[in-house]
């Protein structure tokens, strides 16, 4: 198989997910949505044939699709070779598709590349194997803002001295003090006494109500 015939199968696997999706991203709905993990191997092949691209001798990777990722969009595993994307980047574009996937791609190359030496995940190997991948200005940042994954803080405390409030998705083990507070009235150091406190959920603003 010529490197133009794989493109052009990888394309059509990707459209093929895409029909009579609406306009809409949100309310998108992939024609084969993936529950659990689901193995990609026209993926697989564009990424040994782009990995081969670059100098690669006999890439071996797998590439998947999990549906348990949140916000994530890819995730590159070294001792296993595998890349697993966030299914919902399809619902986004198939370019997404293509650049989380060279992203991902570019920590394997960086790490190929560095052999046993330890280098940092997102350094200038990874940087250059970016280039390398035609997405040189490819940012660190895995997070996409995917619409409406994200969880609301449901646990809210305060301060009991100056009331600064603080709010969190899962709610707080260790004690943790107002840092205002124990910069002004205990030098900096951990006061009980400014121990923030469970309070009730706030009413909404009458405004955004
Ligand atoms: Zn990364
Ligand atoms: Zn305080």
């Amino acid at each position: 198989m010529n490197p133009a015939q794989l493109l052009l199968d990888f394309g059509k696997s990707v459209l093929s997910r895409f029909v009579d999706s609406p306009p809409n991203p949100s309310a998108a709905s992939a024609a084969t949505p993936v529950r659990g993990v689901q193995r990609d191997i026209p993926l697989e092949e564009l990424s040994h044939r782009l990995l081969e691209g670059v100098g690669w001798d006999n890439p071996k990777v797998r590439v998947q699709w999990n549906a348990r990722l949140r916000t994530t969009a890819g995730l590159a595993c070294w001792t296993s070779r595998t890349i697993s994307l966030n299914p919902r980047l399809m619902e986004i574009s198939a370019a997404e598709v293509q650049r989380t996937l060279r992203h991902e791609l570019a920590h394997f190359l960086a790490q190929s590349r560095a052999g046993r030496r330890r280098i940092a995940a997102h350094g200038p190997e990874w940087r250059q194997a970016c280039c390398d991948l035609d997405i040189p200005r490819e940012s660190r940042c895995h997070d996409l803002p995917f619409g409406g994954s994200r969880r609301k803080p449901k646990h809210f405390y305060a301060c009991p001295k100056c009331g600064t409030t603080l709010k969190r998705v899962r709610p707080i083990r260790r004690s943790l003090a107002c840092l205002n507070c124990c910069r002004v009235h205990s030098r900096g150091h951990y006061d009980a006494r400014f121990r923030f406190l469970p309070v009730a959920a706030p009413e909404p603003h009458p405004a955004a109500a």
